[in-house]
Formats: structure tokens, sequence, C-alpha cells
């Protein structure tokens, strides 16, 4: 057995205490040294059982609180990261550059994958996930992803990624981005989408952009024990055979 904090939290150890910080809610948890050591080791892939002096305690708060998972195996857990590290900061500083931009623009989805959640957390680094985190507060409005892609353009960002939820279902948004993405310039721009529901595309509007479409089952049956609302999985092949009919750029992604 397998203990891992999560993508979005950091162990960070002083001389007198400790700290856990995560990033996702900006919250921060403060821990003894011992415990912090134990959690570093753990992170290193230790099993649970080598480990001396667990403190289950802590572990299954951090469970409860979201903040790290027990795994059967040794999962590899990518962090979230943010800035530059300090040993490349100053050489970096004044040619900072965006290579990709990634734009989640909806948490709504026509799936109900059953490892997909709603909670707060963006544990992930990429793909689609129902995100649930959107608010009238703090939803982006279309004059403020004119103004994201300004700004990455201008730091020399050329590929853009959309993601949700699955992007298609809000086609008017889309449609307006994309559309401000290709006047800028950006060159290389991928809609990641489950490809189950087309019938708004406007293909006119989609100029140069490419699908990435993710499917995570092959047929109905195993659509089925994946998916609870159990869609009609020939729509996947259909709209498969529509995009090969347009000769439309396509990535597919099975995992
Ligand atoms: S398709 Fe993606 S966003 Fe939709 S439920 Fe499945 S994992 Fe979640």
């Amino acid at each position: 057995m397998f203990f891992k904090t999560g993508s979005h939290c950091y162990v960070v150890q002083g001389e007198r205490q400790a700290s856990i910080y995560d990033l996702s809610d900006n919250v921060m948890l403060n821990i003894p040294s011992a415990d912090a050591a134990m959690l570093l080791e753990l992170n290193r892939g230790v099993p649970v059982e080598q480990v001396e002096n667990i403190n289950y305690l802590l572990l299954s708060q951090l469970v409860d609180k979201g903040m790290g998972s027990y795994y059967d195996n040794n999962a590899y857990i990518d962090k979230v990261r943010f800035g530059l590290p300090p040993s490349i900061r100053d050489f970096a500083k004044n040619r900072v550059r965006i290579s990709n931009l990634y734009l989640n623009i909806n948490d709504e989805c026509n799936l109900e994958c059953a490892y997909c959640s709603t909670d707060n957390r963006v544990n992930r680094m990429t793909g689609c996930k129902r995100y649930g985190g959107f608010s009238q507060d703090n939803v982006m409005k279309q004059n403020d992803y004119r103004d994201v892609l300004q700004r990455s353009h201008k730091l020399g960002c050329r590929t853009l990624h959309i993601i949700g939820g699955e992007p298609l279902l809000q086609w008017d948004l889309l449609s307006t981005i994309l559309a401000e993405a290709h006047e800028l310039g950006f060159s290389s721009i991928f809609i990641y989408t489950n490809l189950l529901d087309i019938e708004q595309v406007n293909w006119a509007q989609l100029s140069d952009a490419s699908f990435v479409i993710h499917a995570s089952a092959h047929n109905q049956e195993l659509s089925n024990q994946l998916v609870r609302n159990r869609p009609d999985f020939s729509k996947f092949y259909e709209n498969m055979n529509k995009l090969k009919k347009k000769e439309f750029p396509s990535i597919l992604m099975y995992y």
C-alpha cells in the first residue's frame, strides 16, 4: 500500500515545524516536522508498511480533505507547478514565454464518467473534468477570454488548448474564442471533446482547429460500465466517421 499527497499539495519542511500547502484552495496545514518527514518518504514511493512511526490519523485527515490518497501501486503524481524554480528565475527574467495556453471554458458535460467528480479541485494537468468550481462570481466573460488570449499571444504563445467539461456544449462562447484566437494568429488550436454531441458545430467556424477526442471505452458494454448515464455509444463511431469524411484533423486519445 502506498500513500501520496495530491498533485496540488506541497510539503515544506522548516527547522521547527512544517506545512502542507494546498495550491487548489490556498490552504496551509501546519504539521510537526516528523510528519513532514513521513510524508516526504511516502511521496518518494516508500510503502506505508515500511515507514516508521506512521501517523495514520494525519493520513486519514488528508484523505478527507482531498489532499492525499492511498494507492495500490507506486503511482506517479505529477505536481502542479506555478512560476519558475528559483534556480532559473534570474536567468529567465524578462524572457518569460508561454508555449501552451489551456482554457477551461465550462464544467458542463453530457457524460457522467464514474471516475469524474465535481469536487472543486483541479486534480489534473490536462484533459476534461466536471470541475464544479465555476460560479457567477468567478466565471470569465467574453472580454476576459479576449484579454487572456491577447496577453498570452504577446508572451509568444501560439498553441491553444480548449478544455471542459465538454466545450462543444457551449458553442457560442467556443466559436467566439476560436475567432479571436484565429485572428490573433494562434497556429495550433486543440478542442478536447468526447465527440458524442456535434450537432451544434458550425464547421466553417472551426477554421484550422483540431479535435482531441478522448475515449475511455471502445464499445457499448464497456461504456456502460464507465459512464453512468449510458449514452448511445454508436453515436461516437457515427461522429468519428463524419470527421473522417470531412477529413477534419483530429487526434484520438484512448485511455
Ligand atoms: S467526458 Fe470528461 S468531463 Fe465529461 S464526465 Fe467524462 S471525464 Fe468528466
